[in-house]
């Protein structure tokens, strides 16, 4: 059985029975659900294990053997550029879908505004963020899990361990390779566990959801699910089969492990293994691609996210009443674009970061808490669409970019051998 179809079936097998046990509501099947949360909190922990030395080590491996820092620069400028300007379609969309659901949302929906409780974190702002991508202390951002300070210094490290005298330059990278084989290797480990890791995380989430809240923001939530959805189709499918000429089944087949880990996990940072591996193994991308667009691409690909966000944006002015004014949308939009590629790739990091843009459009931030009670089905949705498009990155800066082949009408990259190989 391929490893995906094993991850399916725990997925299925844990909504399944968190489902019955919500609905039958009994004793011994949600404590069956809960009890098992453990081997699900075992699974990530041991996701998240090897992601601070992975990141490392494979951009140390991939900028430290690139030789051509220019190939790099024109890397990053077409990643950026890729995560830009489809951020701004997903906002757009997620606006448009949910005034066209508002008519749906039902006056319960009100009702949840009391309920939730005001919770509104500081965010930096422009300049802040922009200082905080200097680690004064690489290792405490390491320690922190903050993957874009962390990126920033290992490819300076790497850049300098190219300029090196060759001696000294190959003693470096042929250990960072070791070091990048290692840890690829326990990653697949870890990754025969995902089935029963999947099964253990969704079962518990399942059986603790609160009926009365989701249904109340039903309409909330079908819209993000259906945005999320279109999302996909129009955007990160073309766009793979157009610009990275891979077919779209191949492209999903390859993706599905890394996809189902997502939607269970609902954190990017988490899933950064699983897309190592499935970028190499299953897209056979090219290194450069493996070993810097992915890494980046689980620090700012927030696709599903911006998609979430917009719908959020437009949904909290409804339930309180806020009208945006046609001059106002600009400025939501931009808003909530640029909060979108600071959200950390843990669950609900889409929530709290929601503020500015809450502020922008003068909505109250006790929007969130209402949107942090439902907040776990949307954000596997997001989390899943934010990985996919991460996948989707590589494969268009990996025929863009790195192997650009104009000519090319099929996909015939499966047939190179992997960089890693
Ligand atoms: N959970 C999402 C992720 O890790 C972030 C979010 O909350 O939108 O990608």
């Amino acid at each position: 059985m391929k490893l995906y179809t094993a991850v399916a079936l725990g997925l299925i097998g844990g909504l399944l029975l968190g489902l019955v046990a919500a609905v039958s509501g009994s004793p011994l099947l949600i404590g069956i659900a809960e009890g098992i949360e453990p081997l699900g909190t075992a699974f990530v922990n041991l996701l998240k294990m090897v992601v601070i030395p992975l990141v490392a080590a494979v951009i140390f491996v991939g900028v430290g053997s690139l030789g051509d820092l220019r190939q790099l620069g024109r890397i990053g400028i077409i990643t950026l550029f890729f995560f830009a300007a489809t951020a701004v379609v997903s906002v757009l969309l997620g606006m448009g879908i949910m005034r066209l659901v508002l008519p749906l949302a039902s006056e319960a929906a009100a009702r949840a505004v009391e309920a939730a409780p005001a919770e509104a974190p500081p965010l930096p702002g422009i300049v802040e963020f922009l200082l905080s991508l200097i680690p004064s202390n690489p290792f405490q951002v390491a320690a922190e899990g903050a993957l874009l300070p962390l990126i920033v210094f290992t490819i300076l490290v790497a850049a300098a361990a190219g300029a090196l005298p060759s001696e000294q330059r190959d003693q470096l990278l042929s250990l960072a390779n070791s070091v990048a084989a290692a840890l690829i290797k326990l990653v697949h480990w870890i990754l025969w566990a995902a089935p029963v890791g999947v099964f253990a995380l969704a079962a518990p989430i399942t059986a603790r959801a609160g009926w009365a809240m989701l249904q109340s923001l039903a309409a909330f939530i079908l819209a993000v699910i259906a945005g999320l959805v279109v999302f996909i189709v129009i955007v990160y499918l073309p766009a793979v089969r157009l610009l990275g000429r891979m077919p779209s089944w191949h492209f999903l087949k390859g993706s599905a492990s890394p996809l189902l880990i997502a939607l269970t996990t609902a954190s990017s940072a988490a899933t950064l293994p699983a897309m190592l591996e499935s970028a190499e193994a299953e897209l056979r991308l090219s290194r450069p691609v493996t070993s810097f667009v992915i890494p980046l691409g689980a620090a700012i690909g927030r696709g599903g996210t911006a998609l979430f966000q917009g719908a959020g944006v437009v949904f909290l002015a409804w339930l309180y009443g806020v009208p945006i004014p046609a001059s106002a949308v600009g400025g939501a939009v931009l808003a909530t674009f640029v909060v979108s590629f600071t959200v950390a790739g843990i669950p609900a990091g889409g929530v709290v970061s929601l503020a500015p843009a809450l502020v922008t459009v003068g909505i109250p931030l006790d929007g969130l808490g209402v949107l942090l009670g439902v907040d776990r089905i949307p954000d596997m949705a997001r989390t899943a669409t934010n990985v996919g498009g991460v996948l989707a990155a590589g494969v268009v800066v990996d025929r863009l970019a790195v192997r650009p082949r104009p000519s090319a009408r099929s996909h015939d990259s499966a047939a190179e051998p992997s960089a890693h190989s």
